[in-house]
């Protein structure tokens, strides 16, 4: 028997391009399209390198205050990872080990079933409406575990916090996870309800609203019976994940709410600015509280348009799968960006 029989065989998770040239408008990766707050570069510049000697602190404790400070939540319900990636593949490994299914979106963050994969975790996904909204009877049959974004992802669509309580409340005997890495361009979050069930978890990032893709941090919030054991297991994988200039870069970037709220708000501008001038150019998209469009053209397939952007130097995601194959998620730029993606398409579709 050949040694590959007993490979853990993957199929893994295809992220958006990163193009080493810097003349392209990159809107294919949902990242901010401003600097973090200045608080960040100030203290990249003042970092004591000497203290690399050392391992961080495995609790990134400093961070972990700052964040409780900031949400008004105790330390012993914040876990911290290496983004939220870290903490979704983490939390998949420590609350799903049921023999029945968990259960997600069939439009969804394409990293879900790739970890059930991986872990070899049983899933199925629930078939989103026509307008991508999520049926909450789908989520009340027996299941191993509930995860999905809100808002979703590549959709932008929302759900109210009513119905995602409801969900919740009718699986008392699993985890729920509710991804909110989008939460903050218009979303309201679950996260008052933590203390009511102590089964939900909130996970968030400094990837999108925060400016910090490059930076690598996410962090997750529930009760601390939860947060425990993401604990217990992550500290039986790798205990020192988050680096020195990562925690320090964290607190900072929680420091300066104001320009938070600035670049949130710039973005959440643009975003709805922009949704006009698609309109009138035979674009149609959901109502996305996020900062991305999930477009589609009355005439021009997505793929077509793809492919001319592309080529001119301008970066978008397009997924050849099936109900999406006809949409393209456009990440919001800053304003010049987004005017320059704009008239090229006034131009390619006269
Ligand atoms: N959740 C969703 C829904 C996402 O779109 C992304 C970004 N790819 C992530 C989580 C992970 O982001 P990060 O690891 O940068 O925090």
């Amino acid at each position: 028997m050949s040694w590959e029989a007993n490979v853990r065989k993957v199929e893994p998770y295809v992220a958006g391009e990163q193009p080493k040239d810097h003349n392209i408008i990159k809107l294919n990766t949902n990242e901010c399209p401003y600097p973090p707050a200045p608080g960040v570069a100030k203290r990249a510049e003042e970092m004591n390198c000497g203290d690399l000697r050392l391992y961080p602190d495995m609790n990134a404790e400093k961070l972990v205050n700052s964040l409780s400070e900031y949400y008004h939540v105790d330390p012993a319900k914040i876990f911290v990872g290496v983004g939220s990636d870290d903490v979704l593949a983490m939390s998949f490994m420590t609350f799903f080990n049921s023999d029945k299914p968990i259960l997600f979106p069939d439009i969804t963050y394409s990293f879900y079933d790739v970890w059930a994969e991986l872990y070899r975790i049983p899933y199925k996904t629930c078939a989103l409406t026509d307008d991508f909204h999520m049926k909450k009877e789908d989520y009340m049959v027996p299941n191993g575990g509930v995860i999905f974004p809100n808002p979703n992802a590549p959709t932008g669509v929302l759900e109210s916090v009513d119905m995602i309580e409801e969900i919740i409340r009718e699986n008392r005997d699993v985890v729920v996870i509710i991804d909110e890495a989008y939460v903050d361009f218009g979303g309201e979050s679950v996260l008052p309800l933590i203390d009511k069930y102590d089964n939900l978890l909130v996970v968030q990032t400094f990837s999108k609203s925060r400016a910090l893709a490059g930076m690598r941090i996410g962090f997750a919030m529930g009760s601390e019976k939860l947060i425990g054991y993401l604990k217990d297991a992550k500290f039986s994988f790798n205990s020192y994940t988050l680096n020195m200039p990562a925690i320090e870069m964290g607190v900072e970037a929680v420091k300066d709410d104001a320009y938070f709220k600035k670049t949130v708000n710039r973005i959440i501008a643009t975003r709805e600015r922009v949704k006009g001038e698609l309109k009138e150019l035979g674009f149609d998209f959901t109502d996305s509280k996020s900062n991305f469009l999930f477009a589609t053209h009355k005439t021009v397939p997505a793929g077509e348009l793809f492919r001319v952007l592309k080529e001119n130097g301008i970066y978008v995601r397009y997924w050849n799968k099936k109900r999406i194959d006809n949409r393209l998620r456009i990440t919001i730029g800053t304003d010049e960006q987004m005017d320059r993606l704009i008239s090229f398409l006034k131009e390619y579709l006269k």
